[in-house]
Parts: C-alpha cells; sequence; structure tokens
C-alpha cells in the first residue's frame, strides 16, 4: 500500500489535502480512485489509514480512518557530513534515511570545496526514502554549520564516532561493548580533515576514532559503512534494547 508524509496532524475523521505534487503522484501516477486506502504518517502521530474522498489531479482530498501503528521513532543518530558534490550528498541523505539516522547535519570543514545545500531539496529526498523503508520518522536535515562551530557546541553526553582516513582502530573493535543512546558519526570531506581538526577532534572526550579499513572512500561510501557498522555494533540492528 502507498505511504505517505503529510505535515498535518494525523487523528481518526481529520480530512487531509495534499498538495498539488503529492495529488498529481496518488491520482495521475498511482491512479487511485474514489475509496482507495493509502497509508500516511507524519513523524510524529503514528501510521494511519486514510481513504480517497476526492480524486482530483491537482488536489486530491483523503479522510483519515484507524491508527495502524503508533509513533515509534529510531535511535538518536546523527550523521554530521562535510559538503560534497550535490550527487554524492543527496545520495548520503536517502542512504542516511535508509539506515536509520535521525538526522543530518552538513558542515563547513576547512577542506570543504561545496559551500552550500539545498536543504528543502535534501529533506525531500529523506522524506521519500522514509516513505519507502516504512520508518514513521523520517530523517530531519539541518542546516549547513561549520565543523568548528558544531565542535565548539558540542551535547554533553552525544558520543562521536570520527571516521578518520588517516587511521585508528577498526570501527568493529573501536565500537565493541559500547552502549546506544545519542551518538553522531563524522564524515569529512573529499580532501580530508586537515591535521588541526584531526588533532582538535581527537582530543575531545565524546570522540571515538575509527578506520573503515586500509582503503580510503569516498565520502559517500564511508557515511553508507559507517553507519552499517554502527547499527550493527550498537543501533537497532543488534536486537538489543
Ligand atoms: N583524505 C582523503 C584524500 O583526499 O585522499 C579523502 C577523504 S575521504 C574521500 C572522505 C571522508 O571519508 C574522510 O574524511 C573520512 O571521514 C571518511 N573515510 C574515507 N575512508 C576512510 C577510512 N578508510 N577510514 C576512516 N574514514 C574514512
Amino acid at each position: 500500500m502507498i505511504r505517505l508524509f503529510v505535515p498535518d496532524p494525523l487523528a481518526a475523521g481529520a480530512p487531509i489535502a495534499p498538495g498539488p505534487e503529492a495529488s498529481r503522484y496518488l491520482i495521475a501516477v498511482m491512479r487511485l480512485a474514489i475509496g482507495s486506502e493509502i497509508q500516511l504518517f507524519n513523524g510524529r502521530d503514528g501510521e494511519w489509514r486514510a481513504t480517497v474522498v476526492e480524486a482530483d489531479k491537482r488536489r486530491c482530498r483523503l479522510t483519515v480512518g484507524s491508527l495502524i501503528r503508533p509513533q515509534e521513532t529510531g535511535p538518536d543518530l546523527t550523521l554530521v557530513v562535510a559538503l560534497v558534490k550535490r550527487g554524492r550528498l543527496e545520495t548520503i541523505v536517502e542512504k542516511a534515511a535508509e539506515l536509520g539516522a535521525a538526522r543530518v547535519q552538513p558542515v563547513l570543514t576547512r577542506r570543504t570545496n561545496a559551500d552550500r545545500a539545498n536543504v528543502d531539496r535534501l529533506q525531500a529526498i529523506a522524506i521519500e526514502a522514509a516513505e519507502q523503508t516504512g520508518r514513521m520518522d523520517p530523517p530531519r536535515i539541518l542546516e549547513p554549520v561549520k565543523l568548528a562551530k558544531l565542535l565548539d557546541g558540542w551535547e554533553a553526553g552525544r558520543r562521536l564516532m570520527f571516521c578518520d582516513e588517516t587511521g585508528g582502530p577498526p570501527a568493529l573493535d573501536a565500537l565493541a561493548g559500547k552502549g546506544g543512546g545519542p551518538w553522531a558519526i563524522l564524515i569529512g570531506p573529499e580532501g580530508g580533515f586537515d591535521p588541526e581538526e584531526i588533532a582538535r577532534l581527537r582530543g575531545m572526550e565524546a570522540v571515538l576514532p575509527v578506520s573503515l579499513g586500509p582503503r580510503i572512500l569516498r565520502a559517500d561510501t564511508a557515511a553508507i559503512s559507517a553507519m552499517t557498522l554502527w547499527q550493527a555494533a550498537v543501533g537497532d540492528w543488534t536486537g538489543r534494547g
């Protein structure tokens, strides 16, 4: 059944009027008609059945039926990623949604060679990926910030798995025995981290430097690998908690 993210509050009997793009998708592309059922979620109120009550290609209307599943949230994992070329950043965001990150924080580092991100487009990519994964909490895409500023205000209690291409203990060894709770993963830019950034990161108590193996990975491969290892070691792939 089609799953659609909507921003509206969801409760039995609530009327929902998807925007023009979603209406076109439901009625013109997926050929839904009056009486068709879909699933709705909004990241807050759980997952609900809804029925098409007006099949207009530009502005269809739905009525919310019964609750399918109450709201669930995944692990408290932030993917902190240096801005990289648009296509790679979009892949990283899509995979972060599939791999269960709660938010993606783009950062500007000393060697970052891109200076902006289309956050609205990245958010739309994250929502679309969440729709197909079955998750109820699409990751939030945050506005880019400077890495130095982010580290200045680093949240107490949040651990940071720093993927350091210059070396470190293998990620799975470093994560062994570590618990869940708030975590972040840091992936650098195409030019890697500058030595001062590495020194600063390695000096922080919250930081766990890790290696992702003997080969230098592109940022998108590194992000996917790091999230996979983290999920398998301390995240919701462990079957614990
Ligand atoms: N400094 C590298 C260079 O230009 O040769 C490239 C950096 S790599 C493309 C981008 C980021 O992916 C790195 O900053 C790091 O966070 C992560 N990364 C790539 N390979 C890694 C590895 N083997 N171990 C840990 N992190 C890695």
